[in-house]
Formats: structure tokens, C-alpha cells, sequence
């Protein structure tokens, strides 16, 4: 087994799971539930962790890790006034300033 991923939200890490469950690679969740109480950080140690099954899944499943990552955080987003797609940072459309839809 090897280590493929760690975060201090047990949901971060149980999506983080469902991901590498989707592309067919066997994992198991550590330290589920050693975190503490709600706004009190766990040491990091503590953090729950993703276990790949099979050693060899261990560099696809961080890839894909890396990857769902980088979609959450860098997808653009299409402005419902004028079609442009802007930078996941931007708040507001950089062509024509419209709102950005949530959701
Ligand atoms: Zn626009």
C-alpha cells in the first residue's frame, strides 16, 4: 500500500477517494476519523489520509488527484452575457463585467 493523498478534511479526502474509486483503483481511507472537534485543526499527523491497494496504481492515482485538483481550482468559467470564459479567479467577467453564474 501507498500513500497517494492527505488532507485535513476527511470530506476533501473522501472525495479525493470517490476519484481514484471512479478510474478503478482500489483504496482505503486512514485515520478517518482522528481529526478533532469542528474548528479545531488536527495535527497533521492526524490528517485522514488515501491509501492506494496496489503499489503500481500509486503514481496514476496521485496524477489524477492532481488533476481533479487543478479542475476545481483553475476550471473557467463562461459568462452568461457574453460568452467569454474567464479565469476560475475572476469574480467578474473580464470582457464585459457581468456576474459570475454560481454554481
Ligand atoms: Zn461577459
Amino acid at each position: 500500500m501507498k500513500l497517494a493523498y492527505t488532507h485535513p478534511s476527511g470530506i476533501v479526502v473522501a472525495q479525493a477517494r470517490s476519484v481514484l474509486e471512479l478510474a478503478g483503483i482500489d483504496s482505503v481511507i486512514r485515520n478517518e476519523f482522528a481529526s478533532g472537534a469542528i474548528g479545531e485543526l488536527a495535527p497533521i499527523d492526524a490528517w485522514p489520509e488515501v491509501w492506494v491497494v496496489r503499489d503500481r496504481d500509486c503514481d496514476a492515482a496521485i496524477r489524477l488527484l492532481e488533476e481533479a485538483q487543478k479542475s476545481v481550482d483553475e476550471a473557467d468559467w463562461e459568462c452568461a452575457l457574453c460568452g467569454s470564459a474567464s479565469p476560475a479567479t475572476f469574480e467578474y467577467c473580464w470582457h464585459c463585467g457581468g456576474d459570475r453564474p454560481s454554481g
